[in-house]
């Protein structure tokens, strides 16, 4: 199932009166709950203006799909590197789009498609520096 995507669970775990996470239509990062956001929480879409100035894109699209057909190609439980999917969208600009591919992975993890692992183990997309790897999860 995937994150967030409940609602009227009660959020177990969090302190009553705080509401559910919300990922960032954008960058696929956690959004941090601000008192100021409080009264339109429910359409809250982006974590920052630079996301919301970004915006998705084709390209971005074209990465979730790149991602989603390199795993479909692969064993169950392989993993890829988001380089890879960049590679296939621009196979000659491929290094600008590692940021990109990174997002877009975020975004598939937000979605339940996708988890973000780091030395074999799962990892939070929001807080994760350094190389990573992508897999379907296990089912
Ligand atoms: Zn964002």
């Amino acid at each position: 199932m995937a994150r967030g995507a409940r609602s009227g669970d009660g959020a177990a775990g969090r302190r009553a009166g705080t509401p559910p996470d919300r990922i960032c239509a954008g960058c696929g990062r956690t959004i941090a709950w601000r008192r100021a956001l409080a009264a339109d929480w429910d359409h809250v879409r982006w974590c920052s203006d630079a996301c919301r100035r970004r915006g998705v894109r084709p390209v971005d699209r074209d990465l979730e799909a790149a991602i989603a057909g390199l795993l479909d190609a692969r064993a169950r439980g392989a993993t890829i590197c988001p380089s890879e999917a960049a590679r296939v969208v621009a196979p000659d600009g491929w290094r600008e789009l590692m940021e990109p591919a990174r997002r877009a992975a975020r975004r598939l993890v937000a979605a339940g498609e996708l988890e973000i692992v780091q030395g074999g183990r799962v990892v939070d997309p929001s807080t994760a520096k350094g190389p990573i790897r992508l897999r379907r999860p296990a089912r």
